[in-house]
């Protein structure tokens, strides 16, 4: 079941709740980690007008620019479509007070805005293991722990290393290197001319990886493949292979966005609103909801998906380019099948962690989340893209999250022991988004400039708007960028040590 997240809130806004319903937890216990709230008096003493920012999705990106511009004195509405917060963050409780994640599930330590974030609401860390994977590639089998043994056909130079290890010498020999691609201002006018019509396939096969390492690394990563535009993937592929410190939030991601929302207070935030309308005039802009509320104000952060956002009513319309954007992003198709053990007894098969299993398989890969939490169950989910993912979809809805443990277990029969929980959640399935993860498509580089730049007095956000998608990195960057569009001053929570490498 999935937990309430309405604590206190309801349509139709404004709210009233108690602080102790805002602040309450993941698991419906008491949340004391969100701070409370204090408005800045900042614009008052700099003799600059206050503005009204209505702020479209109570994600993570929504809800950094509306605490930023909350902090600096402007007032904020954030209006969203669902009757909970946080997105794509969305956390499920399991068995034994254990907890899975259908969307956001991993944050590392290469990742500064969320541990700033993360520190500053003093919530409290599980840590995870990177991954020790099982590949089954071409039908044969190896480990991340048995490299010696390794049945592919890698190169002589691939041998007896990790894929994280190889992939970062091919990054290196491409002129690139895991720091400088997550900063914010990469890719430079170079880099974009480089790898905006290139795969990753094609980058590293360029400075000498094999097509058995790509497969390999097909297995290992998922979501980006060597089939991927090179400019999109990158980034993640830092992530992914950049940084081994892996963690999660006791209880659940989405206390994260939860304590955003605490401190944004329940005043500036209406559930249950799906925005239909925009419309600019000369004075502001006025947004409508399905139910027929109308909100008006000076300014707008758009952190809507594009997928969504492309069918709104825009008064006057959307630019050609923005139009085309819309349109051209590319949503990947993503199911998690969510899987709880009787215990993690892969560990004692020296296979774990993100991902504990990985191939050319219908399962496609297996994520171990079960680090160090407690409750004894063993934690994982499936994580499906592409054909995998409308592979399982097009089958009975009763069954497909059975079927996907079932091929598993055919595959590798000594990795789980009783299963004790099975479901999924499908995220093209979610009329609010349609998708997982929105990126440009190859020759997609324009788009970067696109959604930099406001159209009039909206703003555009969400993690979509960076090449840190699928992160939530990339929604907090993302929000802050729209924020200090309209308030240059506008500051992220806690410090957050940026490191700028271009
Ligand atoms: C399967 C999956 C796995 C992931 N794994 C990771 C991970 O391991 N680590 C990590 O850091 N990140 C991960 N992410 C990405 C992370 O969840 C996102 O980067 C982040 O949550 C995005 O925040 P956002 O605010 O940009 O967008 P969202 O969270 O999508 O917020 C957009 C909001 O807009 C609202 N909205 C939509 N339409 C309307 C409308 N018409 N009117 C009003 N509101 C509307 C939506 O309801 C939603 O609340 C994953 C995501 C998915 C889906």
């Amino acid at each position: 079941m999935i937990r309430d997240d309405r604590a206190g809130f309801e349509a139709g806004g404004p709210l009233a709740p108690t602080k102790r319903d805002i602040l309450r937890g993941v698991a419906g216990t008491a949340f004391t980690a969100a701070l409370p709230f204090v408005a800045s008096p900042a614009l008052g003493q700099t003799g600059k007008a206050q503005k009204h920012v209505l702020v479209l999705g109570a994600g993570m990106s929504g809800l950094t620019a509306a605490l930023a511009l909350l902090r600096r004195g402007h007032r904020v509405t954030v209006i969203e479509y669902q009757d909970r917060i946080g997105g794509r963050l969305l956390s499920l409780p399991l068995k034994n007070g254990q907890f899975t994640e259908a969307g956001g599930g991993h944050f590392r330590s290469n990742m500064p805005y969320v541990l700033s974030y993360v520190r500053r609401f003093n919530l409290p860390l599980l840590s995870l293991n990177d991954g020790l994977p099982r590949y089954m590639v071409g039908g044969q089998t190896g480990t991340g722990a048995d490299l010696a043994n390794w049945p592919w056909a890698v190169s002589r130079e691939e041998r007896n290393v990790s894929v994280a290890t190889s992939l970062n010498r091919y990054l290196y020999r491409a002129g690139l290197d895991t720091d400088s691609v997550l900063d914010s201002r990469w890719p430079d006018p170079d880099s974009l001319a480089r790898y905006d019509n290139v795969t990753v396939g094609d980058l590293v096969k360029g400075v000498g990886a094999s097509d058995a390492f790509c497969q390999l690394l097909d297995a290992h990563g998922g979501t980006f493949t060597s089939r991927s535009q090179a400019l999109g993937a990158i980034p993640d592929l830092a992530y992914h292979f950049g940084d081994q410190n892996v963690f999660r939030i006791e209880g659940g991601n989405n206390r994260l966005p939860m304590a955003l929302a605490g401190a944004i207070g329940p005043a500036n935030i209406v559930l249950k609103a799906e925005v239909v309308s925009i419309e600019q005039t000369s004075g502001g802009v006025r947004v409508g909801t399905r139910d027929g509320r109308d909100f008006s104000g000076d300014a707008i952060v758009s952190t809507i998906p594009f997928s969504v956002l492309g069918g709104i009513d825009v008064k006057p319309g959307w630019s050609e380019a923005k139009r085309r954007m819309f349109a051209e992003m590319e949503w990947d198709k993503t199911v998690k099948v969510i899987v709880q053990t009787k215990t993690p007894s892969w560990l004692s098969k020296n296979v774990h962690g993100w991902p504990m299993a990985g191939g050319d398989r219908p399962w496609e890969r297996v994520i171990d989340i079960t680090g160090n939490e407690t409750g004894s169950h063993g934690n994982v989910f499936f994580y499906l893209n592409g054909a995998n993912a409308e592979a399982i979809l097009a089958r009975p809805r009763e069954t497909r999250a059975q079927v996907t443990v079932d091929q598993f277990r055919a595959d590798m029969p000594d990795l789980f022991d009783e299963v004790i929980t099975v479901k999924d959640f499908a995220w093209t399935e979610q009329p609010w988004i349609r998708g997982s993860f929105g990126s440009p498509p190859l020759g997609g580089g324009w788009m970067i400039r696109e959604w930099t730049m406001p159209e009039d007095r909206i703003h555009f956000a969400g993690d979509f708007t960076s090449l840190k998608t699928g992160w939530v990195e990339g929604a907090i960057e993302a929000g802050l960028r729209a924020a200090r569009q309209i308030d240059p001053q506008v500051e992220a929570e806690g410090r957050p040590v940026i490191r700028q490498s271009l």
